[in-house]
C-alpha cells in the first residue's frame, strides 16, 4: 500500500504526523435533500488529477472512503505536470545548467562557443513528466481509486456524466480542474508567433527577441528564462512595480537583477493592439509605445476551468474569471460539492493546491480541524535569482505597527556561496524585537526556494519556540547556505537595544 507520505512527498507539503492514515467516521455532508439518491457509486468523486485533485483523492482514500476521479487529459497529473510547473521547472533546470557550463572559462579556453537550441533543451522534459506521470498513476493504482477519462459535467449535485454518457453518483465531489491561460479578444493565438503560456514550450526556434506581457509570476520567470538563452526581452507590466505582493527591497532586488540582465522593464502599460506579421510580433501600447520582436508571450491573467462542467446544472455559479467560490473548508456553496486548487483562484500553486485538497478530504472524513496550515503558503519564485518568501512583509508589518527588527545575510558574503559563485542574493528575517519571534522570512538567490524552508519551520513552532535565538545558539554545517540564518540572526539581534 502506498503511504500518504509517499505520495505528499513527491509534492513536499506533508508531515509525518499529517500522514498517518485516519479512520475516522465519514459525516454526511448534509442532510438528506429530495433527490439524493438511496445508493452512490462513490463516497467522493474528484474532478480532475492536478495536485488539488490528488490531494483530495488520496487523503480520501487513505481514510476509508470509496473514491473515484475524472480526467479528460490524455494523462493523469494536471496542467500542473504536463505544461505548466514540471515543464517550466524543466526548461529552466536546462537553460540555467546549460549556459552556466557555456559560460565557464574552462569550457571556453577549450573552444565551447555553442548555442542549444529549443528542442536541445526541452529534450529531457517528456522524461521527466513520463516520470511524473508514472510515479502519480501508481498513487492512484495502490489505493484501488479508479480513473474515468473524459471530461465531467454534472447532471445535478449527487450526478456527474462522463463525456456525456457514463452516469456515476457520488456523495461528495471535489472540482479540481485547474486553469488556463485566459485570452483577450482581439489576440490571434493561431499566430505561429503569438503564444500564451501552455503553448510557449512548444515554441521550436529560439527567437533573438520576445516580447512578454503581464509581469506576474508565470511572465517575470519567462522573461529571466529567456534571457539567459541570450535573447532581447521586454518585459511589460500592467502594474507600478513587479510582483506587488512581495517584501519591497525584494522587488527592488528582482528588478536591479533582471535590468542588470538586459531585461527592458516597461510599468504601467497597457495593450492596445497585437499584430501578428510574418517576420515577428507588434505591440501597440496606450502609452503609444510601439514594440516589435520576433515572437509574443501573452502571460496576463488565468481563467478556471469551469465552463463546460455542467454547472448550469447547480446553483454554483463562477465569476468572471471561471472561478468557484468556497469557504474556510474548501466548500462551495452546494456543501457536498468542494472546489480547491487553481480554480478557487490565488494563491494558484501547485504547493497550496495539494494541501487545500487534502484540507478537503480531510474535512470529509470528520476532521474539520485538520493541522494542515492552510495560511502559511510559502512563494517560490524561480527567476533568476531565484525568490522564495514565507511570512509577513515590512510593508504589512508597518501598516499594523507592529514593533520589528530586520536580520539580514548577504550571500557574498558565505564561504559556500563565494566557492559555487552564486553570491548574489540575500537573506533578511523579520522578527519581533520585543519577543523576538520570527514574522517573515525573505530570501533570493541560489537555492532560495530549498533555504525559506528552514526559517518556516522555525516560524511555525508554538509560543517561545518560535525565535530568532535558535539560530544563534544553533551550529550549522561550514560551508553551507544554511549559515545565511545565523549571520541574519546575529545581524538582527545586533540591531536591539
Ligand atoms: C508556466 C507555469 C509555471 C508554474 N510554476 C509553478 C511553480 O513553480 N510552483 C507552483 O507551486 N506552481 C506553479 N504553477 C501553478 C501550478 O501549475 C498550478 O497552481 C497547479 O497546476 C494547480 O493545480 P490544480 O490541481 O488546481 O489544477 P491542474 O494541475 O491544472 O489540473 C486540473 C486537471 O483537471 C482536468 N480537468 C479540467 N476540467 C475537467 C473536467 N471537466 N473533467 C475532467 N477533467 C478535467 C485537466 O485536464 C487537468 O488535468 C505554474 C503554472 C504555470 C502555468
Amino acid at each position: 500500500m502506498t503511504s500518504a507520505t509517499e505520495s505528499a512527498s513527491a509534492n513536499g507539503t506533508a508531515t509525518s504526523e499529517e500522514s498517518k492514515s485516519e479512520n475516522h467516521p465519514i459525516e454526511s455532508p448534509q442532510p438528506a435533500a429530495a433527490n439524493m439518491p438511496d445508493k452512490f457509486d462513490f463516497d467522493l468523486f474528484v474532478i480532475g488529477t492536478g495536485p488539488g485533485g490528488e490531494g483530495a483523492a488520496m487523503q480520501a482514500a487513505k481514510g476509508g472512503l470509496k473514491v473515484g476521479v475524472a480526467e479528460r487529459y490524455r494523462q493523469i497529473g494536471g496542467g500542473c505536470t504536463h505544461w505548466g510547473t514540471i515543464p517550466s521547472k524543466a526548461l529552466r533546470y536546462a537553460v540555467t545548467s546549460t549556459m552556466k557550463s557555456l559560460k565557464n572559462p574552462v569550457m571556453r579556453e577549450m573552444g565551447f562557443a555553442v548555442s542549444p537550441t529549443m528542442e536541445q533543451l526541452n529534450r529531457g522534459t517528456q522524461a521527466i513528466i513520463g516520470r511524473q506521470v508514472s510515479m502519480r498513476q501508481s498513487f492512484y493504482d495502490r489505493n484501488n481509486v479508479p480513473i474515468f477519462r473524459g471530461q465531467a459535467r454534472f447532471l445535478d449535485e449527487y450526478t456527474i456524466s462522463i463525456d456525456n454518457g457514463e452516469h456515476i453518483t457520488a456523495r461528495s465531489f471535489v472540482i479540481s480542474t485547474g486553469s488556463r491561460p485566459y485570452r483577450p479578444p482581439g489576440v490571434d493565438f493561431s499566430h505561429p508567433r503569438i503564444f500564451d503560456s501552455d503553448t510557449i514550450l512548444e515554441m521550436k526556434d529560439k527567437p533573438s527577441s520576445i516580447t512578454v506581457y503581464g509581469a506576474g509570476v508565470i511572465g517575470t520567470e519567462y522573461a529571466s528564462m529567456f534571457r539567459n538563452l541570450g535573447i532581447k526581452v521586454n518585459l511589460i507590466n500592467t502594474r507600478e512595480k513587479l510582483l506587488e505582493f512581495l517584501d519591497d527591497e525584494i522587488i527592488d532586488a528582482l528588478s536591479y537583477h533582471l535590468r542588470d540582465q538586459g531585461v527592458i522593464i516597461r510599468h504601467n502599460e497597457a495593450m492596445e493592439s497585437i499584430e501578428g506579421q510574418d517576420d515577428g510580433v507588434i505591440l501597440n501600447l496606450k502609452s503609444g509605445k510601439i514594440l516589435k520582436t520576433d515572437v509574443f508571450l501573452w502571460a496576463n491573467g488565468r481563467q478556471g476551468n469551469t465552463d463546460d462542467l455542467g454547472l448550469e446544472n447547480l446553483p454554483i455559479e463562477a465569476n468572471s474569471r471561471g472561478q468557484v467560490i468556497v469557504d474556510e473548508q474548501f466548500q462551495t456553496c452546494v456543501p457536498n460539492i468542494y472546489a480547491v486548487g487553481d480554480v478557487i483562484g490565488i494563491p494558484s500553486l501547485a504547493s497550496a493546491a495539494y494541501t487545500q485538497g487534502r484540507a478537503a478530504g480531510m474535512h470529509l472524513l470528520g476532521r474539520v480541524d485538520g493541522n494542515l496550515r492552510l495560511h502559511d503558503i510559502p512563494t517560490g519564485i524561480y527567476t533568476s535569482p531565484e525568490i522564495s518568501s514565507v511570512g509577513h512583509t515590512e510593508r504589512e508589518l508597518t501598516e499594523r505597527c507592529v514593533p520589528y527588527e530586520v536580520g539580514q545575510a548577504q550571500f557574498r558574503s558565505l564561504a559556500r556561496a563565494q566557492i559555487t559563485g552564486e553570491t548574489t542574493g540575500m537573506l533578511k528575517l523579520l522578527f519581533h524585537r520585543e519577543t523576538k519571534e520570527i514574522l517573515g522570512v525573505h530570501c533570493f538567490g541560489a537555492n532560495a526556494s530549498e533555504i525559506v524552508h528552514i526559517g518556516q519551520a522555525i516560524m511555525n513552532q508554538p509560543g517561545r519556540q518560535n525565535t530568532i535565538e535558535y539560530f544563534i545558539e544553533t551550529t550549522f554545517n561550514y560551508p553551507t547556505m544554511a549559515e545565511a540564518y545565523r549571520v541574519a540572526a546575529l545581524n538582527g539581534i545586533n540591531r536591539l537595544f
